[in-house]
């Protein structure tokens, strides 16, 4: 093409796969708009609007002037807001020069990965992982390296497969838990078993992704921060968007080594300068105030997943484990592989996710962009008739392929 200008964007950018997860909500919210009646399971948002009082908040922040640039790394009442916050419901102890808020967590992570990723060096990345982690650890420089645990091990990693994968140039390890997009959980036992290994070498940093704190169906989630001979080596991450349903709002926040969050501020200084102000001054607010509209949204997320997984497991073919936590299931899909209805050959999850959003007008996301290719992802984050509906219709034409 004459006007194709495409080879003159930089390699990184030629190198970086578009984010999966929006590119299939954008699909769905164009089918929607031709005016076929699709059900959006892809995008992991919840469907609940931000809580009246946190709202509320915004608006007197507004109202008090709170509408001019704000320190890079966050205003002082928000970070104070966070770090008791990590006290009070984590026992992690950070002082406020040891936070930094950003323009959501997708920043943190960011700022992280380009504070502390030369050329070359690598970061682990447990898988299933959150589609972003890859690209964004590919445009800091570093090399994604994935280490997998499969379903049968409830898609968790184990200490051995992590000995086997970090060596000399291994910088990171970056996972979610509650995983995005496994739903697994990993258990106090566990994180401690992974830091026994990340305790015999000590330049390697720990990017603890906890946005799904509150939607955890095991009990109390547990810091791997918390850690006492690996605490120096962990960033936790985490922000407003799952437990507030806050995701238009833009504000994630992480705390961990000073020189770390040092160095994130100096990254973020130059790209975005300090997230919006009023929005913090409610993000601090809403993180010392009443906790109920999060415990109500996390016991319909319960109920959504119950549901959710049975019906999935009464679908001939459809393998699922039980997620412990956020609002996603991945079932393996993968006895689907090699069928065809009519036209439509069912290859892989990418197929599959075609598929289904143009059988079934259901969309969820192939997990070939989370690193398991034998998976789909969905999220339930929407209402249990929607849910009933999207089922039924999956399993539909899930009984077309031969
Ligand atoms: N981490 C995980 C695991 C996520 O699922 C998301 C979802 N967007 C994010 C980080 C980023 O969240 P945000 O930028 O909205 O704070
Ligand atoms: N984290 C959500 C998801 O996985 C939102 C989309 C995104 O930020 O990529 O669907």
């Amino acid at each position: 093409m004459a006007n194709d200008k495409s080879n003159y964007l930089s390699v990184k950018l030629r190198n970086m796969t578009e984010s999966a997860t929006l590119a299939m909500a954008q699909k769905a919210r164009a089918l929607k708009n031709e005016g076929h009646d699709v059900i959006a399971l892809s995008l992991g948002e919840p469907d609940f609007d931000t809580p009246e009082h946190i709202k509320d908040a915004a608006k007197k922040a507004l109202d008090e002037g709170f509408t001019k640039y704000t320190p890079v790394n966050g205003l002082p009442q928000l970070r104070n807001a966070i770090v008791e916050k990590f006290k009070r419901d984590n026992d992690l102890e950070y002082s406020a020069d040891q936070v930094v808020v950003s323009n959501g967590a997708k920043q943190c992570i960011a700022n992280l990965c380009l504070s502390l990723l030369d050329e070359g060096d690598e970061a682990i990345i447990l898988t299933p992982y959150w589609v972003s982690y890859f690209d964004i650890v590919k445009f800091a420089g570093g090399k994604p390296v994935a280490v997998k645990g499969g379903i049968e091990q409830d898609f968790k990693v184990t200490p051995e497969q992590l000995e086997s994968a970090v060596n000399d140039n291994t910088k990171m390890i970056i996972f979610s838990s509650p995983c995005n997009p496994t739903g697994s959980v990993y258990t106090k036992d566990e994180l401690i078993a992974l830091s026994k290994v990340i305790e015999k070498y000590e330049n390697l940093y720990v990017v603890s992704d906890e946005i799904y704190e509150y939607i955890n169906f095991s009990g109390k989630h547990f810091s791997i921060g918390t850690i006492e001979n690996i605490k120096d080596q962990v960033v936790t991450v985490n922000g407003m968007s799952k437990g507030f349903a806050m995701t238009g709002w833009r504000l994630g926040y992480m705390a961990g080594p000073k020189w770390i969050m040092d160095a994130c501020k100096k990254v973020q200084g130059q790209f975005t300068s300090g997230a919006n102000a009023f929005g913090q001054m409610a993000a601090a607010y809403a993180l010392t105030s009443d906790m109920r509209p999060t415990e109500v949204m996390a016991v319909a997320y319960l109920r959504r997943k119950k549901m959710i997984g049975e019906l999935l497991s009464a679908i001939p073919g459809v393998k699922v484990n039980d997620p412990q936590g956020a609002f996603y299931i991945f079932p393996d899909v993968s006895s689907y592989f090699g069928k065809a209805a009519g036209d439509f050959k069912v290859n892989d999850s990418n197929d599959f996710a075609e598929y289904i959003l143009t059988k079934a007008h259901v969309a969820l996301v192939s997990g070939a962009a989370f690193g398991e290719p034998n998976c789909v992802r969905i999220s339930y984050a929407t209402s249990e008739e929607k849910i009933q509906e999207a089922c039924s219709r999956i399993e539909k034409a899930l009984a077309l392929l031969n």
